[in-house]
């Protein structure tokens, strides 16, 4: 969603809060003035916890550490007479600084490992918090001092109530603007595909802990109204089942998008007061609630509207618009790289795997203003020197040199920001974003921002024959589509050095034949461009010079017409193909890589 699209929806949103939200306050409604500004406050907390959760697809257990810690640091501070605003500053401070921390320890080992850490650290931390009765008044709990401000008291629902109304207005507009800016960006590229986007520059550790401590903003913030609406507090707050609730709340209305935090945090308070009826019986209905969300997938009630809607707009046009999309013709434009002109040189490098030698002492050079293929039959190592230049996996030996920086040891989004690009030989794409979403923030790492990034990823688009597709989810983009947005994606990077994994499998002839003039202009602006292709005829009219692997060692080099007549690669290559493999595009090997 665009900048502008995203307040939009942020300001739908609170009008429809702020009207609906004031009727028990004007009614002077107690019951559900009550409930009002205890949803109000988790709905805060929701609403962030969409930015780790469902924007950047983490899993954090323990998300009420946040709100607890918040709630406790402003409670203590204000015990000791700390000015309000002093409190308040304390404590979202110590919670954010709780994330960094947190985020630096865990956020390395990703997934399964960080949400048992963030489960594990939430429960010390509400040890800590029961134990140290001194000054937290332990298992007992402890009364929130009452705030007042002008004689106008801020304590008890009805008090807290307007605070926490302005504060979901100001949350849905951090929300929006968080989102639609660079960061979540990357945070949604990190979320859909990790090791993609890491390949395509995104620095994976930095995005996830921004996101996560930002998330904690928002639980500090609504556990500041929480106490204030409770007027006491005890560990109870950050109890896991707390946690479960936030994760219920967001999957229940839909992860991943602003209104579904809503929807969720509503639906979720609200159900087991308007059920009150059913009793014990609520817990069961709770957990049918959630399996049925987990079922529908991330997308919850907000997702599920959203197919019905789109269902029934189909029924009325009967065919969609992605069907039958046939490439456009590539616009004229230079691929102009950053930095200076380097030499891409790997020596000696080796690889193994288990006991397979994917890379035995591999030696090859890339010129810049060249186009190089390699080739070699399937399971010679032509994927596994990509990865191992790009970072994916270190060398056992040997090192990869772009001029006089050494790339081996380095992270992948270092190596492709230091100049070199890729392209997988299985399209890896961020599933649920538009194409310019795949492009966009891999132009913003070059320092582009707003309108003209958006200029420039839309130029890329209409130069590699996507004019139109901006808008597009990737996920119903037929597969020559898909295969040139992954190159418009790495040359928003501005590379010197392009490596293509298979760009022409699948692609019919008029297909390649565009690929092959979009592989020209970037030779013309002197990039350096490594194509790996079974497609013989087309890589060797091609390629300037050719580098042939064969088991992990590089078995002959040279011009395309002498490549065609040396004895050795028509044995090992040429030869294996009139066995049966001829023309094959599709890679036969055991891929246990994805890679
Ligand atoms: P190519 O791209 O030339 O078809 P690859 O580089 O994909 O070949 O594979 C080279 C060899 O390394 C194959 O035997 C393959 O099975 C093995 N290999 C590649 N990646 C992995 C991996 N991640 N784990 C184990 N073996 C791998
Ligand atoms: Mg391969």
């Amino acid at each position: 969603m665009s900048r502008a699209a995203s307040l939009r929806q942020a300001a739908y949103l609170a009008v429809v809060i702020v009207v609906i939200g004031s009727m028990p306050l004007l009614l002077d409604a107690g019951f559900y003035i009550q409930i009002g500004a205890t949803t109000g406050a988790f709905m805060v907390a929701v609403i962030g916890y969409n930015l780790v959760l469902g924007e950047t697809g983490l899993l954090s257990l323990g998300h009420a550490a946040f709100f607890g810690v918040g709630a406790y640091t402003f409670s203590v501070l204000r015990t000791e007479d700390v000015p309000t605003l002093l409190a308040v500053v304390g404590a979202i401070g110590l919670p954010v600084l709780l994330a960094f921390f947190i985020g630096v320890i865990t956020l390395r080992v990703r997934h399964l490992y960080f949400a048992i850490a963030t489960f594990s650290i939430a429960e010390i931390i509400r040890n800590v918090i029961r134990e140290w009765d001194g000054v937290t008044g332990g298992v007992l709990g402890m009364s929130v001092p009452r705030l007042e401000i002008f004689d106008r008291s801020f304590s008890g629902a009805s008090g807290a109530y307007p605070l926490i109304l302005a504060t979901i207005v100001v949350a849905l507009f951090a929300h929006a603007y968080v989102s639609s800016s660079a960061l979540g960006r990357r945070a949604r590229a990190v979320r859909d595909d990790e090791l993609g986007a890491e390949a395509m520059g995104v620095p994976v550790l930095r995005t996830s802990i921004s996101m996560f401590m930002i998330g904690a903003v928002f639980a500090a913030a609504a556990g500041c109204l929480y106490a204030l609406t409770l007027t006491f507090i005890d560990p109870s707050v950050l109890h896991y089942h707390e946690s479960i609730l936030l994760i219920a709340m967001l999957i229940v209305g839909g992860a991943g998008s602003l209104a579904g935090a809503v929807i969720g945090a509503v639906v979720i308070s609200l159900a087991p007061e308007l059920l009150r009826f059913i009793e014990h019986w609520w817990e069961i209905v709770f957990g049918v609630i959630i399996m049925l969300a987990i079922l529908s997938g991330r997308r919850g009630i907000v997702g599920f509207a959203g197919d019905l809607y789109q269902r029934v707009r189909q029924l009325r046009r009967h065919t969609t618009a992605e069907s039958g999309l046939s490439l456009a013709e590539v616009s004229e434009r230079s691929f102009t790289p950053r930095g200076e002109e380097h030499e891409l040189v790997v020596s000696g490098v080796r690889k193994s795997f288990g006991g397979v030698q994917a890379l035995d002492g591999v030696d090859v050079t890339f010129h810049p203003g060249e186009i190089h293929a390699l080739i070699g039959p399937n399971g010679s190592g032509k994927s596994t020197l990509v990865n191992v230049i790009t970072g994916i996996y270190g060398p056992d030996e040997g090192a990869v040199m772009l001029g006089q920086t050494a790339l081996q040891g380095r992270r992948p989004d270092e190596i492709a920001r230091a100049g070199v690009a890729r392209t997988f030989q299985h399209t890896r794409t961020f599933e649920e974003l538009t194409v310019l979403d795949h492009v966009l923030p891999m132009v913003e790492s070059t320092g582009l921002q707003g309108v003209q990034a958006r200029d420039e990823a839309l130029s890329l688009l209409a130069a590699t024959g996507l004019e139109g597709t901006a808008d597009l989810a990737v996920g119903r983009l037929p597969h020559a589509h898909l295969r040139l947005m992954e190159i418009a994606r790495a040359l928003a990077l501005q590379p010197r050095v392009l490596l293509l994994d298979e760009p022409a499998a699948g692609l019919s002839g008029e297909e390649s034949e565009l690929l092959g003039r979009i592989i020209r202009q970037l030779e013309r602006d002197r990039l350096a461009v490594v194509v790996i292709e079974h497609n013989m005829p087309f890589v060797l009219g091609l390629a300037e010079s050719v580098t042939v692997l064969g088991e992990g060692s590089v078995i002959a080099r040279g011009r395309p017409d002498e490549i065609v007549n040396d004895p050795v690669v028509q044995e090992a290559y040429l030869g294996a193909e009139d066995s049966g493999a001829a023309g094959d595009p599709v890679d036969t090997t055991d891929n246990r890589s994805e890679q």
